[in-house]
């Protein structure tokens, strides 16, 4: 499904979890963004890239080493590839492609091409880190809490933000590494807002906003999300915290990942 498109950015929306593949094109380059998920949609995207690229580079860009943003890896051999320093270093490799191969078996899906960990040819490893194409400029930030090998990416003068896993408008922040980065992240994203002129910001999952007050808004729910759950469970108020749950449309499947927050704030606070 296409969920945006104009003359430089399509994003292609995903029957799984509103997750969403951008493909920025440009006459200097072409990206790809987390392609993915059903084989049929990463070769609908896999087309489209070939169809567009001609002899320009080609990028291919992952936001984080989650199994659904990774998926499509191999079905673009000849891109370059773009992420954060820390997906080299994943230490959860195996266990990221055999959560792949899982969900292939579950539903019985073949691909068309190899299930493998992208080996990064351009690493991101710190903040306001740019990448030159041509007249674009890519500015990447870290990005952890979700993940440990998150980035933020921004592409000027077009002024796309590829966010990744965080900003969703149907997602509270889930919080797979550590809630103290995922709140410095809210914070570079503050910061971003304030910095970078934002005409579009599209999420992992969810809806694609050039609403700065839409994006100031997830900014400020994703935080109030860490504060308040943080605040009730020292207040040993940890059932209240599912309130939370009353303004997400997904309410069965999402009790998982709050409960998964619940269990990784535990740690955290030595509780
Ligand atoms: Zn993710």
């Amino acid at each position: 499904m296409i969920l945006y498109k104009d003359n430089h950015t399509v994003v292609i929306q995903s029957s799984l979890f509103q997750t969403n593949s951008t493909v920025i094109e440009t006459e200097d380059f072409i990206l790809a963004a987390d392609p993915c998920w059903l084989p049929e949609e990463v070769e609908y995207i896999r087309r489209y890239t070939d169809e567009k690229k001609g002899d320009k580079p080609f990028y291919l860009l992952f936001t984080h080493s989650d199994y659904d943003h990774i998926i499509g890896y191999k079905a673009f051999p000849n891109a370059k590839v773009i992420g954060g320093a820390n997906m080299i270093g994943n230490t959860e490799k195996e266990a990221i492609l055999e959560q792949i191969r899982e969900f292939d078996d579950s539903y019985y899906l073949k691909r068309n091409y190899e299930i493998a960990y992208p080996e990064i040819d351009y690493k991101v490893e710190k903040n306001k880190q740019t990448l030159k194409l041509g007249k674009y400029t890519l500015t990447f930030y870290i990005a952890n809490g979700h993940t440990n090998d998150g980035i933020f990416t921004l592409i000027e003068p077009l002024g796309i933000w590829i966010a990744g896993d965080y900003l969703s408008d149907i997602e509270f922040p889930y919080i797979y590494s550590s809630s103290t980065d995922y709140e410095k992240t809210l914070e570079i994203a503050e910061k971003i807002v304030k910095q970078h002129r934002i005409q579009l910001l599209i999420p992992g999952h969810g809806s694609a906003t050039g609403d700065s007050k839409e994006i100031e808004k997830r900014i400020r729910e994703s935080k109030d999300y860490i504060t308040k759950t943080r605040q009730l469970m020292t207040e040993n108020k940890e059932l209240e915290t599912y309130s939370v749950l009353d303004h997400y449309p997904f309410p069965r499947i999402m009790k998982k990942f709050h409960e998964g927050n619940i269990n990784l704030l535990k740690k955290e606070m030595g509780i």
